[in-house]
């Protein structure tokens, strides 16, 4: 049983994230998405928020599971559900410098576990959650963006 873990803040999922866990599908027997709450981020959507939504664009992807990773190392929730493969996304060179740093401290700390990367699909490179959010709250239309039930859960947050 190969089991992989995606890490990430998802506030919210993008069709980015979306591309990375269909292409992450595919390659783990068992992908899980975590949700991390990260004290230096400051996020629109709750965590339970996060996993809800993830949860709802994930369900067609039958070996997907969604978790929260609260306060804790990412290398720890990995040994806890038994996966030794962390995935993590990249998409313009400015990525790269936080990832390879998160990716040596992460094998530092254990070096059982394994980070790769998989390229951004090209029709992502430049999408992130924070421009999703800034689009919204100026009235723009991010249904190119994020999938349809994310665009309704931005519109009841009135972020506008
Ligand atoms: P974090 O706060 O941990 O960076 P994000 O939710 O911003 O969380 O991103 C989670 C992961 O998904 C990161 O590895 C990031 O590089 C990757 N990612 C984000 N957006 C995209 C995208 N458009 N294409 C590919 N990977 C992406």
């Amino acid at each position: 049983m190969k089991k992989g873990l995606y890490p990430g803040s998802f506030d919210p999922v993008t069709n980015g994230h979306l591309d990375m866990i269909e292409r992450g599908s595919k390659m783990f027997d068992t992908l899980y998405v975590a949700v991390v709450k990260n004290e230096s981020k400051k996020c629109l959507f709750s965590v339970e928020e996060r996993k809800t939504m993830l949860e709802e664009v994930c369900k067609n992807y039958k070996n997907v599971e969604v978790v929260i990773s609260e306060a804790r190392l990412t290398v720890d929730i990995a040994k806890e559900l038994n996966v030794d493969v962390i995935l993590r996304g990249l998409r313009a060179v400015t990525d790269f410098e936080y990832e390879i740093q998160m990716a040596s401290t992460n094998s530092q700390l254990n070096d059982d576990i394994e980070t790769i990367f998989m390229m951004t699909n090209i029709k992502y490179s430049f999408l992130s959650s924070s421009i999703v959010k800034e689009v919204a709250s100026l009235g723009g239309d991010v249904s190119k963006f994020v999938p349809k039930y994310i665009c309704e859960k931005l519109e009841e947050k009135n972020i506008k």
